[in-house]
């Protein structure tokens, strides 16, 4: 399954809710985010992610909480990411009994989204350990 059509599954399927008030990134959320912005290939675009990473808050949730969120960083200090669109990194793996496929995406220089869905369809209920992960 290509990229795009992973993120129109999930947008489709899930929709997200806005949180009244941004939260702060769960332990597993930003251990799982560092993992994928380590896997980016580019060195710039990386750093900038690793930067923005720290600073960043959860500002939707995926509607039927699969654990998709929604970023956005709560101040400007950290450099834009370059190219810093569309989804530089996938890890995959086998999680609670199931394959998954977790997305990293970025919007205009910044961290978007962190996307997770089973390619079978199936519910999943939170995000992987990043060593159950493959990244791509
Ligand atoms: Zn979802």
């Amino acid at each position: 399954m290509s990229q795009r059509g992973a993120r129109l599954v999930h947008v489709r399927d899930h929709g997200t809710r806005v949180l009244e008030r941004p939260r702060s990134l769960s332990a597993r959320e930003h251990e799982l985010l560092l993992a994928l912005i380590q896997h980016v290939r580019d060195t710039h675009e990386r750093e900038a992610l690793r930067c923005q990473a720290d600073r960043a808050v959860v500002i939707e949730e995926c509607a039927v909480s699969c654990g998709s969120v929604v970023l956005a960083m709560d101040d400007a200090t950290c450099p834009h990411a370059e190219p810093g669109t569309g989804a530089p990194v996938t890890g995959e793996g086998e999680w609670e009994g199931a394959r998954v496929e977790v997305i990293l995406h970025l919007d205009r220089g910044s961290l978007h989204m962190i996307e997770i869905f089973r390619p079978d369809g199936g519910q999943t209920h939170g995000l992987p350990s990043p060593t159950a992960l493959t990244y791509f």
